[in-house]
Formats: structure tokens, C-alpha cells, sequence
């Protein structure tokens, strides 16, 4: 199965904030830009990868928020790290 990387767009669906991964695991990532770039644009300026929750994502283009829920494979295996947190005690 092939999963592309998708563009993660401001909720005004003419601006990229950054990408959709997912990693060798399988889990999802927000590859979190710069700056928010037109749709067409290339060079992007790569700020964070992100796995977990991230509240309000601000579009510098036009000011509209947006927060990215990780995906619920990213949830379970933060929960199995807690798990085995509690373990180790
Ligand atoms: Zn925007």
C-alpha cells in the first residue's frame, strides 16, 4: 500500500502549513513548515516533526488555526510508553 505524503492546508484550502508523513512505523507525522506557503510553492522551510497533538497552527498567510490530531496508531504507542513507564516503578 502506498501512502504519499499529503499537504496538510490551512482550513481556507489555499495554503500548505506543512505535510503528512508517516513514519517506517507506520505512525503519522506533521511535518510542520516555516511559514505557510502557497499551494504551487517547492522550497519550503521545515520547522518541526510532529507526532503528538498540536493545538492552533496559525496560517501567517491569512490567520486561520488549525490543530492537528495525531492519528490513533500515535496515540497507542504513546500509551504502550506510558504503560511501560509504570512498569519500570
Ligand atoms: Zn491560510
Amino acid at each position: 500500500m502506498v501512502d504519499e505524503a499529503r499537504a496538510w492546508m490551512c482550513p481556507s484550502g489555499r495554503h500548505v502549513l506543512g505535510q503528512v508523513l508517516r513514519n517506517g512505523s507506520g505512525i503519522r507525522q506533521l511535518l510542520l513548515y516555516r511559514h505557510a506557503v502557497e499551494e504551487a510553492q517547492q522550497e519550503v522551510d521545515v520547522f518541526a516533526i510532529v507526532e503528538g497533538y498540536v493545538a492552533d497552527v496559525r496560517c501567517d498567510l491569512c490567520g486561520r488555526m488549525r490543530t492537528w490530531v495525531p492519528g490513533e496508531e500515535a496515540i497507542q504507542q504513546l500509551l504502550a510508553g506510558i504503560r511501560e513507564m509504570q512498569n519500570e516503578r
